[in-house]
């Protein structure tokens, strides 16, 4: 059987994957989503701005899928001394990578009909000695990220682990190419070399049981995972605690050790054995135990510990909810999305603030500020931090005057910072999608999030397809119009419940 990088880089985000993705039932499988293969191509497209800058650059020649025709063409390649091999072929077995320095060569012989197959993005020539003559070859990742994360440095040590079998010669380092502006990291093997051989081994040992390992639903690793329908339909059948949101791995580790294994348990636990052990606290504790009673019985409860009555939320004759959609990778901010609703004229009206070129930030600024000084008093209500911290990088960026940024910020009020102070909710999840759907709120475009929105945004750029940024915009205003709601909501039942 094959092992390669992905499945290293796969069991680091989640042990059950790169399992599934051996042993599983492929037909079970999702198709890739428009936001994977969005990131896919973004890989693609960074990879051949690198490679566009490398002179004398080969890429070995062999058909599909056969990896000893790949590993002889890059061996020979590599015997011939070009300066960059992209994407070649390395093969190892298991005795190959427990057999260099610093190797627990007890584990050599135990998973023989394992193979190991490398492709780093590339090789690159270094002076130095090795099996080829007065050469070497260091190999080189290149990465999207631009923090030179564990998960790549461990890949870079795969690589480099394989390598040293090939060219019979230990590379004296791996390097990153991350798309920060000192993009070239390097990684140090003698530290990481040992932490990806321990994580091999655990990733073997989990390919000999006969179940893959636990279900564990976390919405940041698993939304982009082809398995996802699978373990989230077996989560649910088993009302798995992940499902519960607080529930991150290290609580779980220590629910389990305390036998608490179902929200049944959980709600009936007192906070008491909770708050000392890690990752809980005497805030943690006993919110996560109102949470379990919530989604037991179906209904949202105050927190223990909410937050006074008058320091929750206020109303005013007119409101603003404001909204935005953004292009990281252009660090740009293309929509501002105003809802004003003037409750004396009984008006609701929705400002989209387009810069349908990445140019005309600055004029959807300055429209915004326009907008939101022409009601001085009005709060603005948004959901989560991201509009503030826009707000001060604009102004920052286009160098307004504080007077005119200032006011503005005070009457900014955070609807998800006040909802999660005061009240837990019967839902798997606080993003404002899940709790503005559990009081019945539906979005107009059912499959948009706003990371879809970054790929239609780029899509539109390039084809010119309008119809793709009023897809956008329905879904800003949507998401502004949610925001409403929730905070009707929380108003409403922070009156009737908080005394
Ligand atoms: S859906 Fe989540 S738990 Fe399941 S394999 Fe993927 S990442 Fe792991």
């Amino acid at each position: 059987m094959l092992i390669n990088a992905e499945h290293l880089l796969q069991y680091q985000r989640c042990k059950r994957r790169p399992v599934l993705d051996a042993h599983g039932d492929r037909p079970q499988r999702a198709a890739p989503n428009e936001l994977l293969l969005k990131l896919q191509q973004d890989k693609i497209a960074h990879r051949m701005s690198i490679l566009a800058d490398l002179s004398d650059n080969h890429k070995p020649d062999f058909p599909r899928g056969d990896w000893k025709a790949g590993a002889s063409a890059t061996l020979e390649l590599m015997q011939r001394g070009v300066t960059y091999i992209y994407r070649g072929v390395l093969l190892a077995n298991y005795q190959d990578l427990a057999n260099g320095e610093d190797q627990d060569v007890s584990l050599c012989c135990e998973y023989p009909e394992y193979t190991f197959l490398s492709r780093p993005d590339l090789l690159v020539k270094q002076p130095g000695e090795s099996r080829f003559g007065d050469w070497m070859y260091v190999p080189a990742n290149i990465e999207l990220g631009k923090r030179p994360k564990q998960e790549y440095q461990i890949v870079a040590a795969f690589h480099a682990q394989v390598l040293t079998k090939v060219q019979a010669k230990i590379p004296e380092t791996a390097w990153l190419l991350l798309r920060s502006q000192a993009r070239n990291y390097t990684v140090d093997l003698s530290k990481w070399i040992p932490q990806m051989q321990g994580i091999l081994l655990e990733f073997l040992q989990a390919l000999e049981l006969a179940e893959p390992p636990e279900v564990f639903i976390s919405r940041q690793k698993c939304n982009l995972c082809h398995w996802y329908n699978q373990c989230y339909a077996i989560a649910q059948s088993q009302q798995h605690l992940s499902l519960l949101p607080g529930v991150t791995p290290v609580r779980y580790h220590q629910l389990r050790a305390l036998s608490i294994h179902t929200v049944e348990s959980l709600a009936d636990t007192s906070p008491v054995i909770l708050e000392n052990l890690p990752g809980f606290d005497r805030t943690v504790s006993p919110k996560l135990i109102v949470q379990a009673q919530s989604v037991l019985q179906k209904r949202p409860f105050i927190l223990p510990n909410a937050l006074p009555r008058e320091d929750i939320i206020f109303t005013s004759p007119v409101e603003m909810y404001f909204d935005i959609e953004a292009q990281p990778d252009l660090d740009l901010d293309y929509l501002l999305g105003i809802l004003v609703v003037d409750k004396q004229a009984n008006t609701e009206t929705f400002y989209s603030l387009l810069a349908e070129r990445p140019e005309e930030e600055e004029l959807i600024w300055q429209q915004f500020l326009d907008l939101v000084w022409q009601y001085p008093h009005a709060p603005i209500y948004h959901f989560c931090a991201y509009e503030v911290d826009t707000v001060k990088r604009l102004a920052k960026l286009y160098q307004t005057p504080n007077a005119s940024v200032r006011p503005v910020l005070n009457r900014f009020v955070d609807v998800y910072e006040q909802l999660t102070k005061s009240v837990v909710l019967p839902i798997e999840s606080y993003a404002l999608k899940a709790i503005a759907r559990w009081l019945g709120f539906e979005w107009r475009e059912k499959e948009a999030s706003g990371a879809k929105c970054i790929y239609w945004y780029d899509q539109w750029l390039e084809t010119g397809d309008r119809t793709l940024l009023e897809v956008i915009q329905s879904y800003n205003e949507d998401d502004c119009r949610a925001t409403r709601n929730v905070k009707d909501w929380l108003v409403e039942f922070v009156q009737l419940n908080l005394v």
